[in-house]
C-alpha cells in the first residue's frame, strides 16, 4: 500500500470471477472514465472522502421515522399530505438492501459484473408496485427542486435502483420520490436545534441508459488504454499547469 496502490477491488481481465461494482462507481466512471479506470483497473487510491456527518445523521432520523410507519403498516403522515397511496415496504431483506456495503445486488451475466447499490427506503402500493425513496438533506434559501444540472447524479442514482430491483424480478413504479430535508437557516437563535423543512419531489425515473453504462464501464475495464481525463476537470487542468512550474 506504501505505493498509493490498492489489490482489493481491482479488476484483473484475466480473472473469471464476477466484479463487483457500486452504482457509486458506475457514476464515477460516468463522470470520468479515466478517473474510474485509474481506481478500479489500476488500484490508485483516491484521495480519503469526509463523511458527511449530519446528513447521515439526517437519513438515519428519517429511516426511524419511517420504519415506525413501516412496523404499523401505515403510510407516514408526509405519504397521506401527499395522496401518495402507499406504505413503507416490509420485507425481510430491507436491512441489507440498505446496507452500504451490501445493498441490493444483479449479477449482470453478459459483462460477469456485480451490481449493487444501497437504498434508503422503498414504498408499497396496493396493488404491490414498489417505489424507490431517497433522503437528501440541504440547508438552503432557495427553491427545492430537482432542477439543478448537478443533480443529475440524484436521478441517475434513483434509476440505478430502480433497474437494480427490476432485475431481481420486483415491479418497480416509474416515479420515485426524494425526501427532501432543508436545515433552517433564518431562526434568530440556534439553542442547540436545528429545524427542518420537508419536501417530497417526485422523480420519472427512465433506466433505459442503465445497461448500456453497465457494458460501457466493462469495455473501459477491459481495455489496456488509459481513458483521457476530462478537458473540462479542473483537478487535471491544476495538475497539468502545476507540473509546468517543475520544468
Ligand atoms: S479529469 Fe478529473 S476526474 Fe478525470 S482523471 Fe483527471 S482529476 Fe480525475
Amino acid at each position: 500500500m506504501s505505493n498509493g496502490k490498492r489489490t482489493r477491488n481491482v479488476f484483473d481481465p484475466g480473472s473469471d470471477k464476477p466484479f463487483k461494482l457500486s452504482r457509486t462507481k458506475l457514476e464515477n466512471f460516468l463522470k470520468c472514465p479515466r478517473c474510474f479506470y485509474l481506481d478500479r483497473r489500476l488500484g490508485l487510491k483516491s484521495l480519503p472522502q469526509l463523511p458527511f456527518t449530519l446528513n447521515i445523521a439526517v437519513d438515519h432520523l428519517l429511516k426511524k421515522e419511517f420504519d415506525v410507519y413501516r412496523a404499523k403498516g401505515k403510510p407516514h403522515p408526509l405519504m397521506v399530505e401527499h395522496g401518495i397511496k402507499a406504505v413503507p415496504f416490509q420485507h425481510p431483506n430491507l436491512d441489507i438492501w440498505r446496507e452500504n456495503f451490501q445493498g441490493i445486488q444483479y449479477h449482470h451475466q453478459p459483462t460477469n459484473l456485480l451490481l449493487s447499490g444501497a437504498v434508503d427506503d422503498i414504498w408499497q402500493t396496493p396493488d404491490g408496485q414498489i417505489i424507490i425513496v431517497d433522503y437528501k438533506a440541504t440547508s438552503t434559501e432557495k427553491e427545492i427542486t430537482l432542477d439543478d444540472a448537478w443533480k443529475g447524479g440524484y436521478k441517475r442514482q434513483m434509476e440505478i435502483y430502480q433497474w437494480l430491483f427490476r432485475q431481481n424480478g420486483f415491479k418497480v413504479q416509474k416515479t420515485g420520490y426524494f425526501v427532501y430535508v432543508n436545515a433552517s437557516k433564518s431562526r434568530p437563535t440556534f439553542d442547540g436545534h436545528l429545524h427542518f423543512d420537508i419536501h417530497l419531489l417526485p422523480h420519472k425515473g427512465d433506466d433505459s441508459w442503465v445497461e448500456s453504462t453497465v457494458v460501457a464501464a466493462k469495455a473501459c475495464l477491459m481495455s489496456n488504454l488509459l481513458p483521457e481525463p476530462k478537458a473540462e476537470c479542473e483537478f487535471c487542468a491544476y495538475r497539468k499547469h502545476s507540473l509546468e512550474y517543475e520544468k
